[in-house]
């Protein structure tokens, strides 16, 4: 089990900002932003998908948001009926990569139902081959316009990054993945005026946007205008999605 921590000398070598690339690289761990080679996927996407524009899908997630907020959900796509509709062929309208937070699920803090998302989920949205994969087979095989970085107020992933690095906490076993990930975000929050957490959330969002945009199957779609990356950051107290500028 030893094995599985951070050694503690690492870690106190993380505690500085100003070592902390020399501290990870030292580490010997791999950038978790490598992507698969682009044969890995169908060649021929399906000819099913979306008629939604990428604009047209956010506009859908800001208006759901807006309900929400104002408690005045429709909750759709949520009967037999759709079920039925959709069981054999989905056509998810946008793809949003959000944070495993219980308190931020995007069905229902973007009024959605069955069908209309498609989701992918980790501590800090944070990206390996797996989540990239997923994304990339979303927006190739059933050809979802637009994809939405979703982090939001008082993440645990960043609040515990920021904890690592300061030597006030320990990353133990695969959490250090998660830490190694979220660590130049709060590494660049470190230099801004205001709330280091708030900061390093919002800088984890464009990252990750930025990570995500030179994919191999998302980049060239990107380029086609067939295909936009946003990022938001979800408020805990209000319940509003603000999305980012750019
Ligand atoms: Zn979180």
């Amino acid at each position: 089990m030893l094995d599985d921590r951070l050694p503690r000398r690492d870690l106190l070598r993380l505690a500085g900002f100003s070592t902390l690339s020399v501290g990870l690289a030292a580490c010997g761990r791999v950038a978790p932003a490598v992507q698969p080679a682009a044969s890995a996927l169908p060649a021929h996407p399906s000819a099913e998908g979306t008629s939604a524009s990428a604009d047209e899908a956010l506009a859908r997630l800001r208006e759901g948001n807006q309900r929400f907020v104002a408690d005045k959900e429709s909750n759709p796509n949520s009967s037999p009926a759709r079920r039925a509709s959709i069981a054999a062929s989905q056509e998810p309208f946008a793809t949003i990569l959000g944070c495993v937070d219980s308190r931020v699920p995007p069905e229902l803090i973007f009024d959605c139902g069955l069908g209309d998302l498609f989701v992918i989920r980790t501590a800090g949205h944070t990206l390996d081959h797996a989540v990239t994969g997923s994304i990339e087979f979303g927006a190739v095989e059933l050809k979802i316009p637009a994809i939405l970085v979703l982090g939001h107020e008082r993440c645990g992933a960043v609040k515990a990054t920021i904890e690592v690095l300061e030597g006030r906490a320990e990353a133990l076993s695969n959490i250090f993945v998660l830490v190694e990930a979220i660590a130049p975000a709060v590494e660049a929050a470190s230099t801004r005026p205001g709330d280091l957490l708030d900061n390093a959330v919002e800088i984890n969002v464009t990252r990750t946007m930025a990570t995500l945009s030179q994919a191999p199957l998302l980049a060239p779609l990107i380029k086609e205008g067939k295909l936009k990356i946003a990022g938001a950051v979800y408020d805990l107290d209000t319940g509003v999605v603000r999305f980012l500028e750019g």
